[in-house]
């Protein structure tokens, strides 16, 4: 038997990491600015515990292109390296000095914000260059500067150097001929934007022209004086870093309008999040109006570690239903180089996502306790996230009583308690179910409404498109209710009636009303049904089962297996009111064709305020409405 140790030469494993360490070339910048980020905090720290007796001041980062020398440079203030350092960090690959650091200033660091983990990120400057140097000065007295060069092979030269007498680290990486767009400043400011403009260092990117103010005795004509200043690339102090109680709610706004420059509505709400046990995650989540704009594909919600940007596909870590949100997430928790998968399968990760669902349902319950009416006049915006959570997250479910609305056609709102006490018993059926009636448009299903409220019957105005999946989830958890649709085939006979309604045909006359009505008809579409309604109640009315049209909808809207369960037949109940003046009137008609256009005329009527009567079956009857008119 053989032991051993298996080699793993660098040779081998350079060009691995050079290929394959990111998928993305552009953040070796965000690498290379977290380091020197890192490396001011670990300066401002040792300065803080009184380890480092140096001046830590007002450092920051600067980020310097030089066209013609192909090389881009980033130049910090912090504690900089000695040649033993350099030798222990930047010579061993995946030895992080980062992590080293928090190791050994444990408690006291845990809050200092440092960045690096695996000791990988310096090695993506090769992504970009062919050649990188670094030249560096510790903090630490009478140690000198060193200068490290390295091609991308594993040599490197190590030297001490007169060029630098400033404490700090200044990278340059000599750009590769296939890298060269790194050298255009527009594509550095949109990196720069996009990865570091919530870093905690401010980050120096050329200059900006400033307008001055006048004198106050300057004359009227006079041109204000302008002056070239630094461009400060970041804002340190994003709003999620600040305790809550230092914001005013025109705080939250401006930060929103930091975080999407484009986006000029304002948002109706914000929930700070704020926890650190048992994980660490700050955050603000914004409340866009969503009502008419479902346009969630930008704008997201964006993900940052320890102030860096990471991504704004946050699938996995918020729960799909807050995606709709927008806003920041941070937490040093999240892992900055893993891949999709690792994320959702992360513990973790779960229980961030279980963290803020409970967030926004708190927020919720707050909201609508604090101002009510304020919540009702948000409810259309913001119902679809609170529908879809309902629908998807369980947790969130189980909360969901005390902010969900149940709106009335006629502008009332109720919460569930409220909307069970009200309607409890009369709207309860024989088996003592909850009947809850409620139209999907109010407009398509006037007539329904009409004839429901007519009896007295609250009906709810649910028109999401996902009502569907909602309401089949609402009657799996509470305990006998029915939702049912004011068109549905059984509304009629639903409620249970003080006092039956007394039938005005005898049986022989019904049954020739229903012959008289289905020979007429023929469509095999139409269910004949009679029944004794009131006589005002329309003569005809189509109705569809509740059963029938929700599994359209709901296989319309996706979810529930129903996918792929197509074919649905279409259905529907012709109800005959047996009291109605017009049935009489059939009745009592000797002549066949006039009995016949009587009763397709009622069919018609009954067709278009279902809004099923189209094309050709309309122009027709149309067509015959005028004859009618001329005689
Ligand atoms: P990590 O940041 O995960 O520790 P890196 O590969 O990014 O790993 O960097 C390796 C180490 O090199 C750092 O931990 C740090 O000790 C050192 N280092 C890198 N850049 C700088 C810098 N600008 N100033 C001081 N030290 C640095
Ligand atoms: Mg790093």
């Amino acid at each position: 038997m053989t032991k051993g140790n298996i080699n793993v030469s660098v040779e081998n494993i350079f060009p691995l990491i050079k290929k394959f360490l990111y998928s993305d070339h552009e953040i070796f910048l965000r690498e290379l600015i977290s380091n020197a980020t890192d490396a001011t905090l670990k300066l401002k720290h040792l300065t803080g515990i009184g380890e480092a007796k140096v001046e830590y001041g007002n450092p920051r980062i600067e980020v310097k292109i030089d066209k013609e020398q192909k090389t881009l440079r980033i130049i910090d203030q912090g504690i900089g390296m000695t040649a033993e350092e350099v030798e222990k960090y930047i010579n061993q690959v995946a030895f992080s000095g980062a992590e080293e650091f928090l190791e050994k200033y444990k408690d006291s660091a845990k809050d200092s914000g440092i960045i690096g983990h695996f000791g990988l990120g310096f090695y993506s400057a090769f992504m970009v260059a062919e050649k990188v140097e670094i030249i560096t000065k510790s903090y630490r007295d009478g140690t000198s500067a060193v200068r490290w060069i390295c091609d991308g092979s594993p040599e490197f030269t190590l030297e001490e150097t007169a060029d630098k007498t400033d404490r700090g680290t200044e990278i340059i990486l000599h750009i590769a001929e296939d890298s060269t767009e790194f050298l255009e400043e527009s594509k550095i400011r949109e990196l720069l934007l996009k990865y570091n403009k919530f870093m905690p260092v401010p980050i120096k990117f050329g200059t900006k022209t400033q307008t001055l103010p006048l004198p106050e005795d300057a004359a009227e004509d006079a041109k204000p004086e302008t002056e070239e200043v630094d461009n400060i690339i970041n804002n340190p102090n994003p709003a999620w870093t600040i305790a809550p109680s230092d914001l005013t709610s025109e705080d939250y706004m401006t930060f929103y309008h930091e975080l999407y420059p484009m986006q000029f509505e304002e948002p109706l709400f914000h929930i700070h999040l704020n926890v650190d046990y048992p994980f660490n995650l700050t955050g603000i989540l914004f409340f866009p109006k969503l009502a008419n704009n479902l346009n969630i594909e930008k704008d997201k919600i964006q993900l940052y570690q320890n102030q860096v940007f990471v991504t704004d596909e946050v699938k996995g870590i918020v729960p799909d239903f807050l995606m709709l949100l927008r806003g920041v997430i941070d937490s040093p928790d999240i892992p900055l180089n893993v891949s999709r998968s690792y994320l959702q399968a992360d513990g973790a990760v779960k229980k961030i996502s279980s963290y803020i669902t409970k967030k926004v349902a708190d927020k919720m319950t707050s909201l609508i306790n604090e101002n009510r009416e304020d919540y009702e006049q948000k409810w259309n915006d913001i119902k679809i996230v609170i529908e879809y959570g309902i629908v998807s997250e369980e947790k969130f479910a189980e909360k969901s009583d005390k902010f969900t609305l149940y709106p009335t056609v006629d502008g009332k709102y109720f919460l569930w308690n409220e909307l069970v006490e009200k309607i409890t018993p009369s709207h309860t059926d024989k088996d003592g179910n909850l009947i809850i009636l409620y139209t999907s448009n109010a407009d398509e299903q006037h007539s329904y409404i009409q004839s429901a409220q007519d009896k007295g019957y609250e009906v709810l105005l649910l028109d999401s498109h996902i009502i569907s999946h909602v309401i089949q989830k609402l009657e799996s958890s509470k305990e006998k209710v029915s939702f049912v649709r004011v068109d549905a085939d059984h509304v009629n006979n639903l409620i249970k009636k003080d006092e039956p309604v007394i039938s005005k045909l005898n049986d022989t006359e019904k049954e020739s009303l229903k012959k008289n009505v289905e020979e007429t008809i023929k469509d095999k579409k139409f269910t004949v049904q009679l029944e004794d309604l009131d006589s005002s109640d329309a003569p005809f009315t189509i109705t569809q089962p509740e059963f029938l049209r929700r599994m359209k909808d709901m296989q319309a809207t996706g979810g529930g297996g129903m996918f792929g369960m197509g074919g649905f037949p279409e259905m529907y109940n012709l109800v005959v009111n047996s009291n109605s003046e017009f049935a009489d009137q059939v009745l009592k008609t000797e002549n066949t064709e006039e009995k016949e256009n009587l009763i397709k005329y009622a069919l018609d009527l009954a067709k278009l305020s279902q809004n099923l009567l189209k094309g050709k079956d309309l122009t027709d009857f149309i067509q015959r409405s005028y004859q009618q008119l001329k005689k």
